[in-house]
């Protein structure tokens, strides 16, 4: 498959449209970004970890019954996909309490959320991603009820399949961003899975080894992600 135009460039990724109508390539760069793009950086061989990684982790999901909107690999850095419509909506599953939800209710990084809790953001920068409720994806006609309810169980379904994978590799998931897309009129699973999007943190020392590195100036990022790569047994070249 071969890539026609530019589609569109985000922070991490580009996309670009093929000669099927119903078909994108993801390609996954080097640039990584946090703060709503106010800190970036290139980081070599994110673009690969990255994509080879969400190849793996979407499989796993699929594996599983859940629609995912991943073809296959087609080069080290890129990827076939679904074209999806995607909604402007993040997912966000907490099993331990990190990042946003600390400063937003004032509560310790590291607290055992039970059960695990759920959030909806806009995917809107300048607004610098709002939580959202249920009544406002409906009132502004970002997705309609079922989506909501499909977007909901597909969260906490992923998180039940990955918390176990993450768990057999030495780590905890503590938190994750999913964004979904309509595929012929279903709910499909799309953007990506990646240390980028989610929190993965050490079982043993609660070592942080996702985009938290980044973030806070730890050093070692794509490291920690070839790390979590390799206790997956994710292959990588
Ligand atoms: N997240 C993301 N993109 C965003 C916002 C959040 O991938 O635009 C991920 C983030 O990496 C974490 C989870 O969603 O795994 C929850 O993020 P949080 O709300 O704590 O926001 P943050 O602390 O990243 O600002």
């Amino acid at each position: 498959m071969e890539k026609t135009n530019e589609l569109y460039r985000g922070k991490a990724k580009t996309v670009y449209e093929t000669s099927d109508p119903d078909r994108l390539i993801l390609h996954f760069r080097n640039d990584t970004s946090a703060f709503d793009g106010e800190k970036v950086a290139q980081l070599d061989r994110k673009g690969m970890v990255n994509n080879k990684f969400n190849a793996f982790i979407m499989q796993k999901l699929e594996e599983a019954g859940i629609p995912t909107q991943v073809d296959r690999l087609i080069s080290d850095d890129e990827a076939l996909v679904k074209r999806l419509e995607m909604l402007p909506i993040e997912c966000v599953v907490r099993n331990i309490a990190a990042g946003s939800i600390c400063r937003r209710l004032g509560v310790e990084e590291g607290l055992t959320l039970n059960p695990p809790t759920f959030e909806f953001f806009l995917k809107n920068d300048e607004l610098h991603d709002p939580m959202i409720n249920e009544y406002h994806i409906r009132s502004f006609g970002w997705g309609e009820d079922e989506h909501i309810e499909q977007m909901k169980k597909l969260t906490f379904q992923v998180n039940d399949v990955l918390k176990a994978l993450f768990d057999e590799a030495g780590l905890l998931l503590v938190d994750y961003k999913l964004e979904f897309g309509l595929y012929k009129g279903e709910i499909v699973l799309g953007d990506e899975f990646t240390p980028d999007g989610c929190r993965l943190w050490d079982k043993e020392t609660r070592q942080k080894l996702d985009k938290d590195r980044f973030r806070q100036g730890l050093g070692g990022v794509v490291e920690a992600y070839e790390e979590v790569a390799h206790r997956l047994n994710v292959p990588l070249d």
